[in-house]
């Protein structure tokens, strides 16, 4: 569906909207973004290079970390402000900047961060990301950063032609919730918050904590039928289990969007079967938000390059080709209070290959097998991603939760949560199906709980490494 007319900025200036000034500049990217997208690669890219330019001046002057790394790469002051670099010199330049790890952020701590900010980019703001190893990352974000993030999250309701007078339900966090005490928390909003309703009249919002009983969260489900449902991927596959396996009567729903995870693989087929409804996730970053959407039309992602530099390099910090994987290393392009050149996030994905049938010319991203933390460490030291027959393990209906955890390089604990004890066959089918995906050289053990808990913030991980 073709978005709502925008609200307009005064009495009288309706149709067509004149719309006021946040809601306007808004417009205004999305048109642009409506057409960037069908750019060819390099038309992008030439479009693009000033904005880089404009960040590594910026990185040049407020950062004497930075100011040594471009000149080490003959991007010094001179070279840059001189103005006249075309594209091949400064893709040949790039190529030689060294990858920045997460560890490298967490140690150079302040030396990264400014409050120098040319006119425009307004108030500074900080947000903490979870780090691997539990170690913390401390990020701050300019208002001008943030409104390019909501920028592209309008761009995605774009792509989905999502219905904006539609009933939003999101299951997550809300920190108005007051003590572990309360049953389900419900808040009801008119609309559908920021940015959205900042451009459109939208329909309703409805937010539930996600500290709840999956019996209630599908009783509020069924009691406000909404035509969106958003949350943990892992927590909609529980609530959708739950539905399929009682028989309940739920109403359709439009679409069921997951976010914060990497979505388990059964889940696309489960929002089919019990909602009749569409699946979508986006691979995104708190860092710089949108990494990659998926294509409405065809099963990849298109890499959103109008926010971000987006590479994915192999063991030699080269390039991988299509159909390879690699890390993926980003360079967020409006955040000119932490620029973070070529910064390692700790995920894997793979490159995608041909002509997107959708006709954007967006660069694809084929699969996003995960995150490099939540990777499994094979006997001889290597990582992979933890494939370990989930297809046939889940077919043990029983299974209401599970949770695959690596204790040593040896040993795989499968945690489950079960609505009747399994049979000895069902557990052999487990093991079977496991040790034929893990490989040799890994014991496999099944241990029962009553529940598996999610981490505070509300997300879960269906693989963990504890070593
Ligand atoms: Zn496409």
């Amino acid at each position: 569906m073709n978005p709502p007319t925008p609200h307009a900025g005064f009495p009288g200036a309706i149709w067509p909207a004149v719309p006021r000034a946040p809601a306007a500049a808004f417009l205004a990217v999305l048109e642009q973004l409506a057409r960037s997208q069908f750019l060819d690669v390099e038309d992008l890219e030439a479009a693009r290079l000033p904005q880089i330019v404009a960040l590594v001046q910026q990185a040049s002057r407020a950062f004497p970390f930075w100011k040594r790394r471009f000149s080490k790469i003959g991007l010094g002051p001179d070279a840059i402000d001189r103005g006249n670099l075309d594209l091949k010199t400064w893709q040949s330049r790039w190529a030689g900047l060294p990858v920045l790890t997460r560890a490298e952020v967490q140690t150079l701590g302040d030396e990264l961060r400014t409050t120098l900010l040319p006119a425009g980019h307004g108030n500074i703001s900080e947000s903490v990301t979870s780090g691997s190893s539990g170690r913390p990352v401390r990020f701050v974000r300019t208002t001008l950063d943030l409104f390019y993030l909501h920028a592209f999250q309008l761009r995605e309701h774009m792509w989905r032609r999502r219905n904006l007078f539609g009933k939003f339900l999101s299951i997550v966090r809300d920190e108005e919730r007051k003590g572990p005490a309360e049953g389900l928390h419900l808040r009801r909003m008119d609309n559908w918050g920021p940015p959205v309703s900042v451009v459109w009249p939208t329909g309703p919002f409805i937010l539930v904590d996600y500290r709840a009983p999956v019996s209630a969260l599908i009783d509020a489900i069924r009691e406000h039928a909404p035509d969106y449902l958003c949350s943990f991927p892992s927590l909609l596959c529980e609530i959708a289990r739950q539905v399929r396996d009682s028989g309940i009567q739920v109403p359709p729903l439009s679409e069921v969007i997951g976010m914060g995870e990497a979505s388990p693989p059964e889940l696309a087929e489960l929002c089919r079967e019990v909602w009749g409804a569409s699946y979508t996730s986006t691979y995104s970053a708190a860092e710089c938000g949108a990494i990659a959407y998926e294509c409405p039309e065809a099963g990849h992602w298109h890499i959103q390059s109008e926010r971000s530099v987006v590479e994915v390099l192999d063991a030699e910090n080269q390039p991988c080709k299509p159909g390879e994987s690699g890390r993926v290393v980003l360079t967020p392009l409006h955040n000119f209070a932490m620029p973070l050149f070529r910064y390692e996030i700790g995920d894997l994905a793979t490159v995608g290959e041909g002509r997107c049938p959708c006709g954007r010319k967006l660069p694809m991203l084929a699969a996003i097998p995960g995150r490099a933390r939540d990777l499994l460490m094979l006997p001889s030291g290597e990582f992979r991603p933890p494939y370990y027959g989930h297809g046939a393990v889940m077919k043990v209906r029983a299974i209401r939760q599970h949770q695959v955890v690596q204790t040593s390089p040896g040993q795989i604990c499968f945690r489950l949560a079960v609505a009747r004890p399994l049979t000895a066959q069902e557990e052999q089918h487990i093991i079977q199906h496991a040790s034929a995906s893990l490989g040799n050289g890994i014991s496999i053990r099944i241990e029962y709980v009553p529940e598996i808990l999610r981490r505070p913030s509300g997300k879960f991980a269906e693989f963990e490494r504890t070593f």
